[in-house]
């Protein structure tokens, strides 16, 4: 029931309230009949004064047991429907009771008639205004019905001895100012507590509808700072990454060129030891471009960049030339084939140029001279697809998952080439996944490995393909 609203649920609460106080109210009029018939011993008919007293004991003890199982009964609206209809016969079986009691207590006499009111106030707190007003006129008239047939003579009217005179029952303009006040009472009662009900049910609808609204915000913001947390958490992670790898490299500067300054190193070493100084200068420049790359990278993932149309093949060709010296160098046959009309992919053209660069000198570097490194490009009905593979040392089934992560690098890898910085695939991931598309890598260890990419054809949506 998290969305009833709070006088709703506590109408069901309210009727149990009811209950109790009906027991109360029992208590009270079999004490005051008790009184009457001690002071005023055969003024009071006794018999019906205690019949209808018992009445209402009896039907107080069914409602219990009748409001038990509405409690117990599955939530929703039904129920509450039957609690607001349970509520009305409860409310006009009392009317009628107090009525008949009044009628053997005394009638208009009895200034017990003011309990009338309560049961309009009790209606109006409970139930809609409507109600009230109805059960303020059935209450109304039940009074103006009893004083009319007691003052007519159709019913027996019994005096109250110790209130004093007993002629006015039998006085129309009296009969008529009381009757009157009384339904005025009635009907003013009925106007101003359901005035004050409806307005604080208002407020019980906007309270509820703020909370919802708000409890809607903050969900939002937890998702929010969970992503948050967890941008943090890989940025320190990232930036552990960096430091560490940065650390090597100016370690060795270091050491080499302490070793050069100190003087004690013979000159015929000191070319050599330059010269690895050189490397790794070399290295690290690779290092922070490779950084920035990925930094790149990572930037634009946060923003909506507006990608082009660019022709893959176009690019893939540019960087073959570049690379085939390269093969040629080591030894390796570099094969190119592209499928003739292909449609453009989306993406950005100087980084769709870093995608192939890195891929091919990857199949380049870990491939042994006289192997073949082969390209080629086709497309499908949403995607262009590329795909670099090679004959070269392959990537071990327990590196694979980790060789997009930034820094890693397969013990392999080590061994065959110790120049390389582990940030290149990464970077190559994050662009792609940037551009909707995506990567998948096929490798046997010491067989070759087979790079499958997958990018959106900007000439067609974006939707999933079957
Ligand atoms: P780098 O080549 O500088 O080490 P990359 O991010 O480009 O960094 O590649 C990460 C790792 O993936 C490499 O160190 C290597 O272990 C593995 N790898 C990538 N391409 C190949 C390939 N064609 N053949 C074998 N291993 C590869």
């Amino acid at each position: 029931m998290e969305n009833q609203i709070p006088h709703e649920a506590e109408l069901i609460e309210r009727i149990g309230w009811l209950i109790r106080l009906r027991w109360l109210a029992v208590l009270g009029t079999g004490s005051a009949i008790a009184l009457s018939w001690l002071l005023f011993p055969g003024a009071l008919p006794l018999l019906p004064l205690i019949a209808v007293t018992a009445a209402i004991a009896l039907y107080n003890s069914q409602f219990r047991l009748y409001n038990r199982n509405l409690m117990l009964g599955p939530a929703g609206m039904p129920r509450l429907r039957q609690a607001q209809r349970f509520a009305c016969i409860q409310i006009l079986l009392d009317l009628v009771a107090l009525a008949i009691l009044l009628h053997f207590s005394g009638g208009v006499e009895n200034p017990m008639a003011v309990f009338f009111v309560f049961h309009t106030i009790i209606a109006s707190i409970l139930l809609s205004r409507t109600i009230s007003f109805v059960m303020g006129t059935v209450a109304a008239a039940l009074f103006a019905a009893m004083t009319g047939l007691e003052a007519t003579g159709v019913l027996q009217h019994y005096h109250l001895p110790m209130l004093g005179d007993a002629e006015p029952y039998r006085m129309t303009g009296y009969l008529l100012a009381v009757t009157g006040t009384m339904a005025l009472t009635l009907w003013l009662v009925a106007y101003m507590t359901s005035s004050i009900t409806v307005r604080l049910r208002q407020r019980d609808r906007e309270l509820l509808q703020s909370h919802q609204a708000s409890l809607a915000k903050s969900r939002q913001l937890e998702v929010l700072n969970e992503r948050l947390r967890r941008i943090d958490a890989e940025r320190t992670r990232f930036l552990t990454l960096v430091t560490h790898e940065l650390r090597a490299p100016i370690n060795t500067i270091h050491t080499s060129m302490e070793l050069v300054l100190s003087g004690y190193l013979p000159p015929e070493k000191v070319r050599g030891v330059l010269k690895r100084l050189m490397e790794r200068t070399e290295e690290l420049s690779d290092l922070v471009s490779d950084l920035l790359r990925l930094a790149r990278a990572r930037e634009e993932a946060s923003r909506d960049e507006q990608l082009a149309a660019v022709q893959s093949a176009d690019v893939l060709q540019s960087v073959v030339e570049l690379m085939k010296a390269e093969a040629d160098s080591k030894d390796i046959f570099l094969s190119v084939d592209v499928a003739p009309d292909l449609a453009p992919v989306q993406a950005h053209p100087d980084r769709l140029k870093l995608v192939w660069t890195n891929l091919l000198s990857n199949a380049l570097k870990y491939t042994e001279p006289g192997g073949i490194v082969a390209v080629s490009l086709k497309q499908t009905p949403q995607h262009v697809v590329g795909i670099v593979r090679d004959t070269g040392i392959g990537i071990p089934p327990e590196d694979q998952d980790r060789i997009f992560e930034e820094f890693y690098r397969a013990e392999n890898a080590r061994t065959a080439s110790p120049v390389g910085t582990g940030v290149g695939l990464a970077i190559v991931k994050r662009l792609i996944e940037n551009w909707g598309g995506e990567i998948r890598l096929e490798s046997e260890a010491g067989l070759g490995s087979k790079f499958v990419v997958r990018l959106p054809r900007a000439d067609v949506g974006t939707t999933e393909e079957a």
